[in-house]
């Protein structure tokens, strides 16, 4: 048996994991909470915890993008003596020391080192290897091990984050500015804390409305300072963030664009949060990477927003991936919203999907709403009504102080 523990703690006993060839490994932060202090890599051999490689790295507090990585190499069990010497070679020619276990059944590497240097990929393709196992996640600085309490991200004058919640509301699209301003004055008598509104709107099709673009963001700038909410909008475009950054308080990268990675480094060189949703076909680790590209430009300011995924099931227009949040909570620091308007794409699910989300631990609440859903020029048939929406508020905030939150005053 062959099982690979990684948890935040010291390993102390592994009895579900000992037996013949069993391979433990802790990684992470130790009992007090550090994080960057890894404790000793252990391989546990027929219940005897008797192998122990000298892996011990004392870190900063939070781990940088620089900061040293650590794999085990886990060959076949028909590994022959010229496979392991080679796989040994391999590793000293990076520069870096091997720590070579090997067990009755099985035989294992230790390696730890440079990134940039110990990559898994060329070590699985060496032959007699079975596996490679990373003992950090790909994702340094989203992840929990760099930062153990969760972050709070300032938009605007709204902190979100750390028992703060975001309720960011408007419609999908800003369309007139007496509009906006209606919506944006309903909203906020609500609760709602952030004013969301689409200038570049992101079309399956290209004559379809592709938003007001520049006066868009101008009109939800407008609204935001009128009602004292900050404001979030989409950004499509590599070559449009600097102008966006000019009228918003957050940048929303759309999950169409998730894995724009140009797109996500530009975002990352400014200085203002980033919502960054889910793509439709991303798995939650996808997520997170697409985060690190936005934190490893130094803007340490990102909101994940969970807004369904691809399903099999056309009654709903997405999948609600409500175990997805609890999921990234566990992962990673950064604060993870609900979606649940582009999740479900029907107001009647709506309301029980933004409660779901809450009491899985999201960080706030993502809903487009206008005041005549059937003249919207984009989504109007999932928009919420401004008084579905106060009903959905009262609710949600009734929920909050239940779980010892509340939503977010703007200063
Ligand atoms: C939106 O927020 O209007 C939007 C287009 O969302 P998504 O990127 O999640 O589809
Ligand atoms: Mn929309």
């Amino acid at each position: 048996m062959l099982g690979i523990v990684q948890h935040h703690g010291v390993l102390s006993s592994c009895d579900d994991f000992a037996g013949d060839g069993a391979v433990a490994v802790a990684a992470g932060v130790d009992r007090s909470g550090r994080a960057g202090q890894w404790s000793p890599i252990t391989a546990i051999e027929e219940g005897r915890n008797e192998l122990e490689f000298p892996l011990r790295i004392h870190g900063p507090r939070t781990i940088d993008s620089n900061a040293p990585t650590a794999m085990i190499v886990i060959l076949k069990s028909d590994v022959t003596e010229a496979q392991i010497e080679h796989v040994l070679d391999r590793v000293k020619e990076l520069g870096m020391t091997p720590h070579l276990s090997k067990g009755t059944h099985r035989t294992i590497v230790g390696i730890i080192g440079d990134e940039e240097q110990l990559r898994s990929e060329p070590l699985r393709a060496i032959q007699g290897v079975a596996d490679v196992i990373p003992v950090l996640p790909p994702y340094k600085l989203a992840s929990r091990e760099a930062h153990p309490e969760p972050s709070v991200v300032r938009v605007g004058n709204v902190e979100v984050g750390g028992g703060k919640l975001a309720m960011i509301a408007g419609p999908c699209a800003v369309e007139d500015p007496d509009r906006m301003l209606r919506i944006g004055e309903a909203i906020r008598k609500s609760g709602a804390n952030i004013l969301r509104g689409g200038a570049f709107k992101p079309r399956t099709s290209p004559y379809a409305f592709q938003g007001l673009g520049l006066e868009g963001l101008k009109i939800l700038r407008e609204t935001g300072d009128a009602v004292g909410l900050p404001v979030v909008t989409e950004v499509t475009d590599p070559r449009l963030v600097e102008q966006v950054a000019e009228y918003a308080d957050m940048l929303q990268i759309g999950a169409r664009n998730m894995q724009n990675f140009v797109l996500l480094t530009e975002a990352g060189k400014t200085r203002k949060p980033v919502l960054l949703k889910r793509g439709m076909s991303a798995t939650v680790v996808d997520l997170l990477m697409s985060a690190e590209y936005i934190l490893s430009e130094g803007n340490t300011d990102v909101i994940l927003c969970e807004r369904g995924v691809k399903g099999f099931d056309p009654s709903t227009r997405n999948l609600f991936d409500v175990a997805a949040v609890a999921n990234i909570q566990g992962l990673s620091h950064l604060p993870i919203i609900v979606d649940p308007s582009h999740a479900t794409g029907r107001p009647d699910l709506i309301p029980a999907c933004a409660l779901a989300g809450l009491a899985a631990g999201a960080d706030g609440v993502h809903i487009e709403v206008h005041d005549c859903p059937e003249v919207a020029k984009s989504d109007g048939p999932q928009a919420l009504l401004p008084e579905q929406y106060d009903e959905i508020a009262g609710q949600l905030r009734q929920l909050a102080t239940l779980l010892g939150k509340a939503f977010a005053e703007p200063a």
